[in-house]
């Protein structure tokens, strides 16, 4: 492989295989398949796949295997890595698409091309939430697959602990069902565990009775970061297994999308989401809102469907440098030392710093065990900055005497994963009897 020729036979010979389109690079929409939400991701893959279903994932892993191809996955492109899809036979999942709710047994059916959006759509009218991440554009399975923090993850766990069952083409070709009864490791190792090991085309997951949902952001002056760190930390410490804070030091843009008091000024946002009584919820958050006074308060009672208004993640791709961690405890030393790097002072910071706190759900057990290697840390930091700037890459520097040096799978950008020796081992043993060749990144 490797000659213009060679992957122009090959596209030909994959066509007439499959149903869903096959391109090679001179073809017209090949970058459009591979299209990645971090635009510095610059995918180049030997040729894609768009699966329209199961056969057609099964044909392609099997026909990769024949001309020595690897094979990676992309379906939103939101978790795109440098290199990720270089050289590949690129298999987009975009198209296998199925959302069934079942309200009685409190359990979704999802085809690997959905997004968490409209997995919530379909399950609120039941009253029923999935445990869905932050950003209603990001994909169900590359979001499982790494565990998965959703918004209200002290109520719900980690997203990974309610998957039910999963259908995965293993590098052999086939399709398979994985759960608790039928290839136990495979059901351990999918959850939590990231990518590597088949390719995913649909998930069971478990769903969450939610009333009514209290939620959103409270905007602050940027002054206000070192009260406002205290305070976080401090109120986190008496907060409730029910309610989920998160507070990010943020550099915005000076654009029209956003509202004219925020535009291009530092602030802190404190996300806020109680899946309960509203007045209850109030009451939570009344000390936050008295620490100091806001630009803008955005926490109210919140549709399920709105709850990509609690974090207001960006939904446009854009050009980004991300690297996440974990920290074991937020002391006064570590909240100076993020105030030095990030703080009002700071001559140069990154554009985004982000705390969640974790604890509650997140912390315990599953009923069933699974690969997420770390969940008894008390705050993921999560960074994001402009590419080739040093603030970020400095920001870990100053902070790391109080971080893990590894964050979650999902939120780690370019750090490592946290893991322990022993998952670590088990995974790759578990690679090792799926996929004794590599083929699947
Ligand atoms: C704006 C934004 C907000 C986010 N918010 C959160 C959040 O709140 N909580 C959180 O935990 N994470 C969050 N993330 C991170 C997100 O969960 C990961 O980036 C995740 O990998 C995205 O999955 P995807 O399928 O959308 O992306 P893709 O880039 O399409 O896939 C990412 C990877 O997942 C694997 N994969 C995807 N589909 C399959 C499949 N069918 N079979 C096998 N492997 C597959 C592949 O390895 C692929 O490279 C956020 C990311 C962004 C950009």
């Amino acid at each position: 492989m490797g000659h213009v020729s060679d992957i122009d036979m090959t596209v030909k010979q994959l066509r007439e295989l499959v149903a869903g389109p096959v391109l090679g690079p001179d073809d017209q929409g090949f970058e459009a398949e591979a299209v990645t939400f971090n635009t510095t991701v610059n995918a180049r893959p030997a040729l894609v796949v768009g699966a329209l279903d199961r056969q057609d994932v099964a044909a392609s892993v099997r026909f990769a295997a024949e001309q020595g191809l690897a094979v990676a996955v992309t379906s939103t492109g939101h978790g795109a890595v440098p290199g990720g899809m270089d050289g590949a036979l690129v298999i987009n999942t975009s198209r296998i698409r199925e959302i069934s709710v079942d309200p009685q047994a409190r359990t979704v059916r999802i085809g690997a091309g959905n997004r968490w959006g409209e997995v919530v759509e379909a399950c609120a009218p039941f009253g029923l939430m999935p445990p869905a991440g932050a950003a209603p554009g990001v994909g169900v399975v590359g979001y499982l697959l790494g565990g998965g923090l959703s918004p209200l993850g002290r109520v719900f766990g980690f997203a990974a602990d309610h998957v039910r069952a999963l259908e995965i083409v293993t590098a052999d070709g086939t399709h398979r069902r994985v759960d608790a009864e039928q290839h136990e490791d495979l059901f351990w190792a999918l959850r939590g565990g990231g990518g590597g090991l088949g390719v995913v085309t649909a998930v069971e997951v478990g769903l969450f009775p939610v009333s009514s949902l209290y939620g959103g952001t409270v905007f602050y002056p940027g002054e206000h970061a070192a009260d406002l760190l205290r305070a976080f930390r401090d109120w986190n410490d008496g907060l409730p297994d029910a309610a989920c804070g998160s507070l990010a030091l943020q550099r915005l843009p000076d654009v029209p999308q956003l509202p004219e008091p925020l535009r291009g000024r530092f602030v802190v946002a404190l996300r806020f989401a109680y899946p309960g009584d509203p007045a209850e919820g109030a009451r939570l958050l009344a000390p936050m809102r008295a620490t100091a006074e806001a630009i803008i308060d955005t926490v109210g009672e919140l549709p399920l469907t709105a709850f990509g208004a609690i974090h207001n993640d960006p939904t446009e791709p854009m050009p980004v440098w991300d690297r996440g961690d974990l920290l074991p405890a937020l002391p006064d030393g570590a909240i100076d030392a993020l105030l030095s790097a990030a703080g009002p002072q700071a001559a140069d910071a990154p554009t985004l710093v982000e705390l969640r706190r974790l604890g509650g759900a997140l912390a315990r057990a599953p009923r069933q065990e699974n690969a997420l290697g770390v969940r008894d840390a008390a705050y993921t930091l999560f960074v994001v900055g402009a590419p080739g700037a040093p603030s970020g890459p400095g920001l870990f520097a100053t902070m790391a005497p109080w971080t893990l040096g590894a964050g979650l799978p999902t939120m780690r950008g370019e750090a490592p994963v946290a893991t322990t020796p022993e998952v670590a081992a088990r995974l790759a043993k578990i690679k090792a009897t799926w996929d004794p060749a590599g083929l699947l990144r």
